[in-house]
């Protein structure tokens, strides 16, 4: 191998020091003291591959190797440093290491790239701090929606302020943006967090697309009274409806189990909140994908006419806000030819596969070719302390992204 795997583990144990839960839990939030501390040692590793570094306005970490040609369309990869609150080692933290593994390994070998490599740490990727995520990945193709910078934080703390208290300037997120056509394509390593590679016994995949989420927050509304002595006929209980959506949920996403479609409620907030209280108004998330939009699309609206008729038996009203909306995103097929001859180059029989969650590569999939490399995750777990891949894969995945910017630097 041309990568240094000692020195790759050394970087996972440093980095899952920080923000650690638990024996093998990561609670880093995005913005975050422990996101800075996390940005600071890599910065340090980026640094010693011969990079400068800068956090832009946005709190994406960015690492650049200067190429010979500052007109060339830059090669970018990674991934991000923020984690789930209650998450794993793995899940963003596999592509930024491999991306600054392959800066050191090109430093170390002497080779000088034609066109500027940028290694990207992605702000807020996760999005559960303010519910909506791929910040940074967005933000620097100038992507960023009305209010996004209003949303607040379970605190109450807007985007706005956790970005000032970060040290970045939010009046000023334009500076952060990278021109049209001045990234040339865009390259994430990544855990599976599915279990596809495991059960096939395989370390590394190639991966051919990314399924597109949907996401809504819906809020019902009925009436509170005292738990005690509304009679049951008179009431209008807002978790009794939301109850019954969860339930329709899982039944639409798993009508035909051949397919890939997955639908989750993963949070609900109850108003008033009280244990003899009926509740009155109940908000939940609703995270639905496929990686066939029609059928995400026949789905959504099964969803709805359930919502419509749940609703109007329990005399709630209801609003449906889409906080994100994706179509799927397909990788450059010529991207994807070489990471797979660079496995074959590794003697690793690596199968194709699509990415049920979502990634920064596809915000970056609006803007230029991409390509994802996946790494063999324990019983496909993720988003959870017990997720586990191996120091042995994710130098296997490591030495195929080294190869596959070598091609790309060919270019
Ligand atoms: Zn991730």
């Amino acid at each position: 191998m041309r990568i240094n795997a000692k020195r790759l583990e050394e970087h996972f144990e440093a980095m899952s020091l920080i923000g650690k839960i638990g024996e093998t839990g990561t609670c880093r939030p995005t913005l975050s003291p422990e996101e800075k501390e996390g940005f600071e040692i890599a910065a340090s590793w980026m640094k010693e591959a011969g990079m400068t570094t800068r956090i832009d306005e946005l709190g994406n970490l960015i690492g650049r190797i200067e190429g010979t040609d500052p007109t060339l369309p830059v090669l970018m990869m990674g991934s991000h440093l923020d984690s789930q609150p209650y998450g794993g080692r793995f899940d963003g933290v596999a592509g930024v290491l491999a991306a600054i593994e392959v800066a050191v390994t090109l430093k170390e070998q002497g080779i000088v790239p034609k066109r500027s490599i940028d290694v990207i740490s992605f702000a807020d990727e996760e999005g559960w701090r303010f519910n909506k995520g791929l910040f940074g990945s967005r933000g620097i193709l100038g992507k960023l929606e009305e209010g996004e910078l209003e949303r607040t934080d379970k605190d109450g703390i807007t985007r706005r302020k956790a970005l000032i208290d970060f040290g970045c300037n939010p009046d000023n997120l334009d500076a952060a943006i990278y021109p049209a056509k001045s990234i040339y394509c865009f390259l994430e390593l990544h855990i599976e967090q599915g279990p596809v590679l495991d059960i096939g016994e395989k370390p590394v995949g190639v991966v051919t697309g990314i399924s597109g989420p949907l996401w809504w927050t819906v809020k019902l509304k009925g009436m509170a009274g005292h738990a005690g002595s509304v009679p049951m006929p008179l009431r209008k209980d807002a978790m009794v409806g939301a109850a019954e959506i969860v339930i329709a949920l899982n039944e639409i996403a798993s009508q035909n189990p051949a397919n890939p479609t997955v639908g989750t409620v993963g949070t609900m907030k109850v108003f008033p909140d009280s244990r003899n209280i009926i509740p009155e108004e109940v908000s939940f998330t609703i995270d639905l994908r496929d990686i066939d939009l029609d059928r995400r699309n026949l789905y959504e609206q099964q969803l709805r006419d359930r919502i419509e008729t749940i609703t109007n038996k329990h005399g709630l009203t209801y609003t449906i806000s889409e906080d994100t909306n994706s179509a799927p995103r397909y990788c450059a097929d010529w991207i994807k030819d070489i990471i797979r001859s660079e496995c074959v180059a590794n003697k690793i029989e690596a199968p194709e596969l699509m990415s049920g969650p979502f990634h920064d590569a596809m915000a970056l999939s609006y803007a230029c070719d991409y390509g994802m490399i996946f790494i063999r995750c324990k019983d496909g777990i993720s988003h959870n302390p017990l997720e586990y891949s191996s120091y042995e894969d994710l130098a296997l995945g490591t030495e195929v992204l080294y190869g596959t910017v070598l091609k790309i630097l060919e270019k």
